[in-house]
């Protein structure tokens, strides 16, 4: 069986302790794989071995440091179907899908912050001819990333492109649930050249090796992206340590359809967004708010397109929902269904595990699950779920669908369908979410800021923002 390493110092090995943890295989319920159960011992290696790295990494010329990133984002590109199907193993999500966004995504980080370093500007101010401010922006020294089991590949990239381009040195921890794309970057970053000690993964279970990374006194600054419950802790522990904090949480985005709107493309770019990857991206439109007028044909027709679904085989090309992640979060999305029911929910499709055939008979497959008939203010409608179920909610006037979207904890993103454009600009601006899309969802521009309000998270990834973010900056006054 495969046995996954820890990549510290520039080398393969093996967690300190001798301790391994059982990898599963979603679609089949099965133990394909063993990644290191490491501990803080593993994280004081590579922190140790990031700290004594950086000094060369931070000053290497700009355009080296990005031709070894660059470098890494090539190898991405080679070896796409491999990833992808080890994506899709780890994950249980359609291999096509991580073959046509999640690694190509992946690549693109490495892409983006590596070209977006050579052009990072500092500012100057003149005082009217009595001094001169410069600021400078220098690496912070080591950097804690740690990201989720959702989109493996395409999230860790995500925190360590910024940081290593910026010429910060990293320890990293992907989710323990999804280690294997992690453990191939780091081969393809030792034939890439990347310098020893640069880049450090360390596997294992976030209790352990994610709360000893935030702990590390060497760590200066932390990326996390996971559950806003994980946030909490881990912003617990870094404040008082005065850390430089980013944290991308949880949310229960609304999607929200006037009767105005395109609707052939309201409903088609709904049903992705309620349940690509099974529903669990951070981004998906969970609650689906419709104008009353349209409301009745919405329903009849989202429901009927959500039963068309293929739910199987993630290996198989016309597979559109693959498995969900592990058994306990099958067990956790089903218990949300049940929950739905006591709360007066009407299932209007799905609602129950699915039974495939074949080599996925164990895995852990949940049909694509619409909710009619919920209040606002119920569990199921201001609680993340993060699988393959949405509600759908009819709305009267705009100040009330406002009310209703920006009624729960979190605000993450919102999609908005018109054709009214006053009306897009206005919802734009009174929704409290960090990102809207207006008649589109998921279209990503890396050069702008990423990140939630509430408590979705704090700090902005993407773009300048996360460069700064790895940086320090020093203000310079020269008298004239
Ligand atoms: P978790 O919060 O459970 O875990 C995220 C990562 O943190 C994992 O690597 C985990 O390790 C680790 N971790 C757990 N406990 C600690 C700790 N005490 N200290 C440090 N690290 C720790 O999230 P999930 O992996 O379940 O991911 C799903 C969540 O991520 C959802 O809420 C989703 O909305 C959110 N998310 C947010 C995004 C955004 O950009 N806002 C994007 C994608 C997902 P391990 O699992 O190995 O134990």
């Amino acid at each position: 069986m495969e046995q996954i390493s820890n990549y510290v110092n520039g080398q393969l090995v093996a967690p300190i302790s001798g301790s391994y943890l059982e990898n599963i295989n979603p679609a089949e319920g099965k133990v394909y794989s063993l990644l290191p159960d490491s501990d803080e011992r593993d994280v004081e290696t590579a922190a140790v071995a990031a700290q004594s790295a950086f000094q060369s990494w931070s000053q290497m010329p700009l355009a080296k440091r990005a031709s070894i990133l660059l470098k890494i984002a090539d190898l991405i590109d080679r070896d796409l179907e491999l990833l992808a199907f080890s994506e899709s193993v780890d994950q249980g999500k359609p291999m096509k899908l991580a073959e046509s966004v999640d690694i190509p995504r992946a690549s693109a980080n490495m892409r983006f912050f590596a070209t977006a370093s050579m052009h990072m500007a500092a500012e100057s101010h003149l005082m009217e001819g009595e001094a001169i401010n410069y600021t400078t922006r220098t690496p912070i020294g080591v950097a804690g990333c740690i990201s989720p089991w959702n989109l493996p590949l395409y999230l860790f990239t995500w925190k360590i492109a910024p940081a290593l381009a910026s010429g910060c040195t990293v320890v990293a921890k992907p989710s323990e649930l999804t280690p294997m794309t992690a453990f191939l970057f780091s081969k393809l970053c030792m034939e890439a050249g990347l310098p020893a000690g640069v880049l450090n993964i360390v596997h294992g279970l976030g209790k352990k090796v994610g709360q000893a990374i935030v702990e590390h006194p060497v760590i200066s600054a932390i990326s996390f992206t996971g559950g806003t419950v994980t946030g909490k802790t881990i912003a617990a522990t870094a404040a008082p340590m005065f850390k430089k904090l980013s944290l991308e949480l949880g949310g229960k985005n609304p999607n929200i359809i006037f009767a105005d709107c395109d609707l052939e493309e309201a409903l088609s770019t709904s049903i992705n967004s309620s349940f690509s990857n099974q529903g669990e991206i951070c981004l998906c439109g969970s609650r689906i708010l419709v104008e009353r007028s349209l409301y009745d044909r919405f329903v009849s027709d989202f429901v009927k397109r959500t039963k068309d679904l293929a739910v199987g085989d993630p290996l198989d090309e016309t597979t559109r929902l693959g498995a969900l992640v592990s058994e306990g979060h099958m067990q956790k999305v089903l218990s949300y269904i049940e929950l739905a029911k006591q709360e007066g929910g009407t299932i209007a499709c799905g609602g129950e595990r699915v039974k495939v055939e074949g080599r996925c008979a164990s895995g852990y497959f949940v049909a694509p699950t619409v909710i009619t008939g919920l209040p606002q203010n119920c569990r199921t409608n201001q609680e993340e779920i993060f699988g393959p179920v949405v509600t759908i909610m009819p709305f009267d006037a705009e100040e009330e669908v406002i009310a209703f979207a920006n009624s729960t904890a979190y605000g993450l993103s919102a999609t908005v369908w018109t054709n009214n454009l006053k009306r897009a600009h206005r919802l734009a601006h009174q929704l409290k979410s960090g990102i809207i899309w207006i008649n589109c969802w998921l279209l990503r521009d890396l050069r702008t800021p990423f990140g939630g309000m509430k408590q979705s998270g704090v700090g902005r990834e993407g773009g300048w923002e996360a460069m700064r973010f790895f940086t320090e900056a020093k203000n310079v006054c020269v008298k004239l």
